[in-house]
């Protein structure tokens, strides 16, 4: 089915983080109605949709009146389970399609999509017991990483194995039965490509991004990325790619790993709006929650031509753990956005906000949001 949504339309959307806030705020601007539907309250997505309801994923009869109370249904995040995506598809067009996500919950479904589609990622294979990582290693080789399959983020559940390790403790301590192995990729950099795609086959690929990780965590974002234009056209039609074996209606994310010898192995996907791709609210013709919002509604994508070389860096709990960060000091930096999600908890390693910077150059943007994020630990006069 191919229905479009028109601006005056109700879109539901599942889940209550920042990046349903993001979707909110584009979608709202552009006259939609939005309703979140999350297990918390005073979310982050809440705090600025039209209506919140708050129930849980399970609640077969709270899901169901939610989607029968918008016109369509979209999510923020992966990790809603299969059966309440199922109850919404009953109700009303879920956009991306459930399957989508399926694939996307599960690195090792996620992993075998991929392979089965001729996309070129790290050698892999699924492991459950302490015999099957030995055989892994074996096969694989030192060092790899284990992953949970399922919910992982921002690294948690993901550990490096040297040779020597202690297997049997290390499967032991895992937190899920179904991990994966990988090997460990030498990489010259992390870039990722954000992608929309609508119900008729248009398919518009936002710059590639420049990923910088600290303890796993995605710290900075540089656009665009300072690589060949060899390497940015492979990674675009890679992610098109993608998007169309997927049958992609909205928004998708993929992650890459830039190796030293310079091919591309896709890394992980997410088929909704990425913290990589933060900078194109102050920094593209189009952000991508606008896209999304534009995607999933079945209207024209907009342009994703960038207007300026931008950085972003991500405000992790940790800031906060001397004093209130000084939000004064940081926005006196020149050319400098701030972004705060309305989360109360500061807790460390969470996100709690980003700056955007743009500037001539990248380096020069770089330079800007690392000086407006170390002056929030300035202290205040
Ligand atoms: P997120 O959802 O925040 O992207 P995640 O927990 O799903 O994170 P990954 O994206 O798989 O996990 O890994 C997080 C980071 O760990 C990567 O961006 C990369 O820096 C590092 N990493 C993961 N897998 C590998 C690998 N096979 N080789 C080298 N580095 C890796
Ligand atoms: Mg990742």
């Amino acid at each position: 089915m191919n229905r479009t949504y028109p601006p005056g339309a109700t879109i539901g959307v599942m889940g209550g983080g920042q990046l349903g806030r993001m979707f909110a705020i584009a979608a709202r601007r552009m006259g939609y109605r939005v309703v979140v539907f999350t297990p918390e309250e005073n979310t982050p997505a809440g705090q600025l949709a039209d209506l919140t309801r708050i129930a849980d994923y399970t609640n077969e009869a709270a899901v169901r009146r939610f989607a029968a109370d918008v016109d369509l249904v979209t999510f923020e995040f992966e990790n809603i389970p299969v059966h309440t995506v199922t109850w919404c598809a009953e109700e009303r067009d879920v956009r991306p399609a459930g399957s989508v996500l399926h694939i996307a919950q599960n690195r090792l479904r996620e992993k075998n999509f991929m392979n089965s589609a001729g996309i070129p990622v790290a050698p892999f294979l699924r492991v459950r017991n302490a015999r099957e990582l030995e055989s892994a290693i074996a096969e694989i080789g030192c060092p790899a990483i284990l992953k949970t399959a399922a919910f992982g983020y921002d690294g948690k559940g993901q550990r490096t194995i040297n040779a020597g390790d202690d297997l049997g403790e290390i499967v032991n301590a895992a937190s899920a039965d179904e991990l994966v192995l990988e090997r460990a990729i030498e990489f010259d950099k992390e870039v990722s490509v954000i992608v929309a795609r609508s119900a008729n086959g248009d398919i518009a690929a936002f710059p590639l991004c420049e990923n910088i990780h600290r303890d796993h965590i995605l710290d900075l974002t540089v656009a665009p990325a300072r690589v060949d234009e060899r390497v940015e056209r492979m990674a675009a039609d890679l992610a098109r790619s993608i998007a169309s074996k997927l049958n992609l209606v909205g928004l998708l994310a993929v992650e890459m790993f830039l190796t030293t010898d310079g091919n591309l192995l896709v890394n992980e996907l997410a088929p909704r709006p990425h913290n990589s791709g933060h900078w194109t609210i102050e920094g593209c013709a189009t952000s991508q929650f606008e896209q999304h919002v534009r995607a999933v509604c079945g209207m024209p994508l907009g342009v994703t031509e960038i207007l300026r070389p931008a950085a972003m860096a991500n405000l992790l709990g940790d800031l906060w753990s001397e004093h209130e960060p000084n939000w004064a000091a940081a926005l006196q930096t020149s050319g400098v956005h701030l972004h705060l999600y309305g989360k109360e908890d500061p807790r460390p390693r969470r996100k709690m906000g980003h700056v955007t910077a743009l500037a001539a150059t990248c380096a020069e943007a770089i330079e800007r949001v690392t000086a407006a994020r170390d002056a929030l630990r300035a202290g205040r006069k």
